[in-house]
């Protein structure tokens, strides 16, 4: 496992905001800031639009994406966060999972010019439906914000060979009812249950409410 200062070069943070070197100077994808830093080009990485970077926000050190990664990304939307995935494993590939045709057609904007990023309309409840595209990878990231977040990820990690999974978990996709770190508990209970050892468990907040992020490794 890496720490997310061992990504230096592809991300960098002034103690406050956070950036990625961007792998396409001159373009942003969601509305992001552009700054110059070492005569590099980096794109603003905002933790109020990316859970990835809030969880960086919130002291999270476990960061197992590398710069030849292989990636699946379940519940890619447009691509914002995958985005800056892409601008951290240049040398490595994101296969970018969305059901919303509305959203796919945004996520193929953002892939236009990022060959490193391959979109793929797909349900992440049914990988079967991609597997012709996708291959063995080495991490899946999974944000899709539906009921059985635990067992999505892992069924995908099992199909797919992954050893490193990171799923964001919001609560009320999974009981509106109970309190949301029930939920994340329960989340991480199945996880285990599924052949998995946690390695990190973050709760969000303040970036995102009732949500957290857990990482986790194949045991
Ligand atoms: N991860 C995105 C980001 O940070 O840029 C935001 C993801 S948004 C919270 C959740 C996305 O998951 C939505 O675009 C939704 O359409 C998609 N989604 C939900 N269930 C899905 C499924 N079963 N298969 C594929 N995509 C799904």
């Amino acid at each position: 496992m890496i720490p997310v200062e061992s990504t230096k070069g592809s991300v960098f943070s002034d103690g406050n905001r956070i950036y990625t070197l961007s792998y396409n100077p001159g373009i942003r994808v969601y509305g992001e800031k552009l700054v110059r830093i070492s005569d590099q080009e980096y794109r603003e990485w905002n933790p109020r639009k990316s859970k990835l970077a809030s969880y960086i926000k919130v002291g999270g050190k476990v960061f197992p994406i590398k710069r030849d990664s292989r990636i699946l990304y379940l519940g890619a939307s447009s691509g914002t966060t995958a985005s800056h995935i892409s601008d951290i494993a240049v040398d490595g590939r994101i296969y970018c999972v969305e059901f919303s045709p509305r959203m796919f057609r945004g996520l193929v904007n953002s892939c236009a010019a990022r060959p490193n990023m391959l979109p793929i309309l797909g349900d992440a409840c049914n990988p079967a439906e991609y597997q012709f595209a996708v291959g063995s990878v080495d991490v899946v990231y999974a944000d899709v914000a539906q009921k059985r977040q635990a067992d999505i990820i892992a069924d995908n990690m099992d199909l797919f060979h992954a050893d490193i999974g990171i799923v964001a978990i919001k609560a009320r996709s999974e009981d509106v009812t109970s309190q949301p770190s029930d939920v994340y508990r329960a989340s991480e209970r199945r996880l285990r249950e599924r052949g998995f050892d946690i390695l990190d468990s973050r709760d969000l907040e303040p970036y995102e409410n009732s949500h957290s992020m857990i990482l986790f490794k194949r045991a």
